[in-house]
């Protein structure tokens, strides 16, 4: 399903070779017939359906029995039981950070993401460079990796949190000539860090906008309350909702967090600014509890989602935890209910009406790629989503921060065909969503323990 137009594309922007399993000829058609369609928008799953694909684009979806003729050399896939879901995106993840202290390049875990069914990922911070290589490499190894899309490096105080992937800016006036700079890397999201204050904040969301880049942030000298009044597009971390909502006067002894009341004046306060601005939310559980709270606990530590992780990066996981002092939060008990109190506050922005993404931060430490999507879709519906709320989540919404809307996060005509065939409903069982049985990216059909053997086991 890759036309001659998009290999000779590929060889000339990724600068790598593909392999030739990555190339099928031009009008190429795929079939997949009489299976159940997962509808983004309405939320439901409908019923025998005829999903055909020319090239990499969905050419209609329809019920099964009007699908009209099918070209004879088309590839069938009969999709009776079957259960077909937009492919997956993890809106948080760093191609470079993490993997480089290991020493693991970021392209050697791409399989790891699109055997997991996350056709696309949102990188969220990372040296442009490298990051920019590895997404070189997505666009000439089709087959094997998902789509990578671009982030700004961490926009710091001096000297930067993550001196490896942040950058210091202390001025507003340094702001446009950054842009400049960003503008040369196709970055599609900008990123504040911790450090930064709020003019300089307030500066990177305006110019953000000029240049219609969605800017997030990751929250610590500047609030919530400033950053939404002042319009950034979207949170990372929970802890960048939760951390404001504490009151002053409460004291900051281990184990308070969990034993904290969400319904208090401040936090439907600060929720309501959330909604009214549509800021979107991206909880990212699944790093609080496998890294930051819960490391220790052998169903987290020895997850068997962890098993096709490179060696090398798991044999880094321990030595960052320590360096990063991780688990922190006190007695087990203590964070236990920390982590409680996050998913309870998930559920209440869900509630009232915030916009949700789903991110993992993988590859921090038992974090994996790919896999840990579908342990934070999981965590989400605990939250209180439900199972159609967190797949919109991991699709639609996804697509919609990425500026991808319109060609990626749902099943429908003229969008771009990247898939996951499911062998049970993933709105009876959130956790159906792991049991694929093919990845369909771009129209290329990648059957998941094929692309297992790509990632290197050293
Ligand atoms: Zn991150």
């Amino acid at each position: 399903m890759w036309s001659i137009r998009w290999l000779v594309a590929a060889v000339v922007v990724g600068g790598v070779a593909a392999t030739k399993e990555d190339i099928k000829a031009a009008d190429s058609w795929l079939a997949i017939e009489h299976c159940s369609v997962f509808d983004t928008e309405s939320g439901q799953m409908l019923p025998d359906r005829t999903i055909v694909v020319r090239d990499s684009v969905i050419d209609r979806v329809t019920p099964a029995g009007e699908a009209g003729p099918i070209p004879p050399e088309a590839q069938r896939i009969d999709g009776r039981g079957k259960f077909v879901i937009p492919g997956l995106i993890d809106a948080h993840v760093h191609v470079v950070h993490v993997l480089d202290f290991a020493h693991v390049t970021g392209d050697e875990v791409l399989p790891l993401y699109l055997a997991a069914g996350v056709t696309s990922i949102r990188s969220t911070g990372d040296e442009p460079v490298a990051a920019t290589l590895v997404a070189r490499v997505a666009v000439a190894q089709p087959a094997s990796s998902p789509r990578v899309f671009t982030c700004s490096p961490l926009l710091d105080a001096d000297p930067p949190i993550h001196r490896d992937v942040g950058r210091a800016v202390t001025d507003p006036a340094q702001v446009p000539a950054l842009f400049a700079d960003l503008a040369q890397w196709d970055v599609r999201t900008i990123k504040i860090y911790a450090g930064t204050a709020r003019p300089v904040g307030r500066a990177i969301i305006e110019e953000g906008h000029r240049r219609g880049l969605f800017v997030t942030a990751h929250l610590g000298a500047y609030s919530p309350q400033e950053a939404v009044a002042d319009g950034v597009d979207g949170l990372e971390h929970i802890w960048s909702v939760f951390n404001y909502i504490i009151p002053p006067d409460v004291p900051r002894v281990p184990g308070h967090r969990g034993r904290l009341d969400l319904n208090t004046p401040q936090c439907d306060a600060l929720i309501a600014e959330l909604v009214k601005h549509k800021t979107y939310v991206d909880p990212t559980l699944a790093v609080f509890r496998n890294m930051i709270l819960l490391p220790d606990v052998p169903e987290v530590r020895d997850h068997p989602d962890n098993a096709p992780v490179p060696a090398r990066l798991k044999e880094f996981w321990p030595k960052y935890l320590l360096q990063t002092g991780c688990p922190q939060g006190g007695a087990l008990d203590d964070r236990r209910r920390e982590f409680a109190k996050f998913q309870e506050l998930t559920g209440k922005l869900y509630r009232a009406g915030v916009p949700l993404l789903a991110g993992t931060d993988s590859p921090e430490p038992l974090v994996p790629p790919g896999y840990s999507l579908h342990q934070e879709l999981q965590m989400l519906v605990e939250s209180g989503l439900p199972p159609a709320a967190a797949l919109r989540a991991a699709t639609l919404n996804n697509a919609t921060v990425l500026g991808e809307k319109d060609r990626l996060g749902s099943i429908a005509a003229g969008k771009l065909a990247d898939l996951v065939l499911l062998t049970a409903n993933p709105l009876e069982d959130i956790q159906n969503t792991r049991r694929i049985e093919r990845v369909i990216r771009g129209g290329l059909v990648c059957d998941p323990a094929e692309l297992l053997k790509r990632v290197p086991q050293k």
